[in-house]
């Protein structure tokens, strides 16, 4: 049956993309050995570099954000290697099943799914690493299944406290051009980044912004690496191509994008997001609600994790609500699975989609049972109105 009106996709990524993006997308599939691929290539690998805030080469595969975090790995260690991780939720212990399955040894300090990295852990680690076994420190800037965004400035601070050698890899797949980030600014060796969260785009590109550090230790790195290499990337990107077919209509909506981006100004899209952010967690407190984030600091800006009382099936009020007003809402992932829903506020998005998403939240609770204190609909449009 047809639904009226526009679907809502409330997901913490993809994310809606914009009909100026889509737009983009939408021309003739050119020449990727020509010369217009070239301008276009050399100039999506320039804006990239402005998003990341890196003056270093930024490396894209046509391939989601799970593609680039292979490449972050095998690209600069060897079989065997020692990487110390961190259990912030379910994206992190994807990225250290990988690193097992890739024949690293990775160290997992195991955390309650609440909370941001902890630098002192990352610290204490660290200093009982005294023979320097650990090459690698890889976390999660804002892990998604929780809603928790870490304070990566402060675990570089603790991996120099120590003068540890490690390389120092972030996953920003659901933070990047939503939230402030600095590769170059924050001392990071390697940033992962995917297109289709706050970059607006469709499935299909990873991003990695590498520093000379890690390139230096690519070249010694013995990982097996064929698709993903680096070296095989830089060598052609320099000159404005790609060893292997691109996905050159992603390319032209990343240019589109990087422009919507840089026109509105990445610190008015941060500041947005923000907002968004802090409207949602009002309309959560006013239900009665908990966010999964336990601390105040930590509040991820992209997305915003709801605990449901005991009794409630998150996944079914999700399909509730998308039966009865058409807006998917994320799930509850790992071990938050059934407990936990997550309303996406991230990419495009203004006040009255926000509004209409907390709405469909709202009325679809009351509808299931839910027992809510007062209106978060109410709380969220003060709270909007009070920061304009
Ligand atoms: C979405 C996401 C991923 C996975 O990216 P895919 O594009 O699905 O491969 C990894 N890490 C984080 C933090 C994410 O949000």
């Amino acid at each position: 049956m047809r639904r009226a009106g526009r679907h809502f996709l409330q997901i913490p990524g993809p994310t809606n993309v914009p009909d100026r993006i889509l737009r983009a997308i939408d021309q003739p599939t050119i020449d990727h050995r020509g010369p217009a691929f070239r301008e276009l290539a050399l100039r999506v690998l320039a804006g990239l570099q402005r998003i990341f805030r890196t003056r270093h080469p930024v490396i894209v595969f046509p391939a989601s954000g799970t593609g680039a975090w292979e490449a972050a790995l095998v690209n600069t260690l060897s079989p065997g290697d020692r990487v110390l991780m961190y259990e912030t939720g379910h994206f992190a212990t994807l990225w250290y099943e990988m690193a097992k399955r890739l024949g690293l040894d990775p160290l997992f300090l195991e955390s309650d799914w609440r909370s941001g990295v902890d630098p002192e852990r990352i610290e204490q680690a660290l200093r009982q690493d005294r023979q320097a076994r650990i090459r690698a420190v890889c976390v999660v800037h804002n892990e998604t299944s929780t809603g928790v965004t870490s304070r990566i400035p402060e675990v570089r601070q603790a991996i120099d406290r120590v003068g540890h050698p490690a390389l120092f890899m972030v996953d920003t797949i659901s933070s990047l051009a939503s939230m402030p980030y600095e590769h170059d600014g924050w001392g990071v060796d390697v940033t992962v980044g995917g297109s289709q969260k706050g970059l607006m785009l469709p499935p299909g590109l990873s991003f990695t912004a590498v520093s000379p550090r890690a390139l230096e230790a690519h070249r010694q790195a013995r990982c097996a690496r064929s698709y993903f290499d680096w070296s095989a990337m830089l060598e052609a990107n320099a000159r404005g191509f790609f060893p292997y077919t691109p996905a050159t209509n992603l390319l032209f909506g990343l240019d589109a994008a990087i422009r919507m981006l840089e026109e509105e100004g990445l610190e008015r899209v941060f500041a947005r997001h923000a907002r968004h952010a802090a409207a949602t967690r009002a309309a959560v407190a006013a239900w009665g609600l908990e966010t999964v984030c336990r601390h105040p600091a930590e509040h991820s800006a992209s997305l915003t994790a709801v605990l449901l009382p005991e009794g409630f099936d998150a996944d079914a009020l999700r399909a509730h609500i998308l039966e009865r007003f058409d807006v998917s809402l994320g799930n509850g992932l790992g071990r938050l699975a059934g407990r936990a829903f997550r309303i996406g506020h991230l990419g495009d998005f203004n006040d009255p989609m926000l509004m209409g998403t907390l709405c469909a939240v709202e009325m679809g609770m009351r509808e299931f049972g839910v027992p809510l204190a007062a209106s978060g609909v109410v709380a969220a449009m003060e709270r909007l109105s009070a920061s304009r």
